[in-house]
């Protein structure tokens, strides 16, 4: 069987706030189809990585790579790492999408302008095309018969879901999630985890960080434990969800069983 070729290739990544050293060195490769958890503590490093990912952050070290094409990156006269190019840094990022804990709906759009946007605006799509899409994206994730509706007048489940659909918009080559279950109730858990599934499975590459276990361990190709800005350990979720894990990736899924 021949290796599926990589989606996301990051190298090294390093990034401190102050002198708080947040990302000490990551490196991670996602390649086509996978689905790749980011598990660890609060505070060790998640979000900022996946805003490294899509340059929201700027890395003080490393490179990234989506498919083939590098980040403009490159070294200013003071010796940081700073964008060098930022139509190819804007084209680099039409390639990812993410999804957000807190959804990030624009309220001043209706379900199906949300959708429609990126596509329109960024990606100058035809509208015809842009709008087939959106509405069947809709479809796909329950909402289409709210698609005049605002964002406000969403529960929570229904915003992530909208969210969604919103990110798939543009046919991203790389979906990154950051806890889009975290602000949800557990009805609405199931729905949205249920959807992420189904990207899975129909062979979308993501990258999820999350704390529901039961998806990292059922839906992932690999598990990546973030601790103190490394990684710390990671593997194929049989591995990480076995006898023989790391101890502190262990403590960190039952730290009363310690
Ligand atoms: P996680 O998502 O794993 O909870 P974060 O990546 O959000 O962790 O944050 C890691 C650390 O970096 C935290 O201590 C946080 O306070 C700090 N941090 C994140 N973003 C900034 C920022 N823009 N400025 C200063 N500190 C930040
Ligand atoms: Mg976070």
């Amino acid at each position: 069987m021949t290796v599926p070729p990589p989606v996301l290739t990051a190298t090294n990544i390093r990034k401190s706030f102050g002198d708080r050293e947040v990302l000490a060195g990551i490196s991670l490769e996602a390649r086509e189809g996978e689905v790749i958890s980011i598990l660890g503590g609060s505070g060790s490093g998640k979000s900022t990585f996946l805003r490294c990912l899509n340059l929201l952050e700027v890395p003080d070290e490393g490179q990234i790579a989506i498919g083939d094409v590098q980040a403009p990156l490159a070294r200013n006269r003071h010796g940081r790492l700073e964008v060098s190019d930022s139509r190819a840094a804007a084209r680099l990022r039409t390639q990812t999408a993410m999804v957000f804990q807190g959804f990030n709906l624009w309220p001043h759009l209706t379900v199906l302008q949300n959708v429609m946007e990126a596509p329109l605006r960024v990606h100058r799509r035809d509208r015809e095309e842009v709008l087939a899409t959106a509405r069947s994206l809709l479809e796909r994730v329950g909402m289409a018969s709210f698609h005049a509706a605002y964002p406000k007048r969403l529960s929570g489940g229904q915003q992530q879901r909208v969210a969604i659909a919103r990110a798939l918009a543009t046919n991203p080559k790389l979906v990154l999630f950051d806890e889009p279950t975290s602000a949800l109730d557990p009805e609405r858990v199931r729905e949205v985890l249920a959807l992420m599934r189904s990207l899975a499975e129909e062979g979308r590459t993501m990258i999820v960080v999350t704390h529901e276990m039961a998806f990292a361990r059922d839906v992932s190709s690999r598990v990546v434990h973030l601790m103190n800005g490394r990684v710390e350990s990671s593997g194929p979720p049989a591995h990480m969800f076995g006898a023989d894990a790391s101890p502190a990736f262990r403590a960190f899924l039952s730290p009363a069983a310690l």
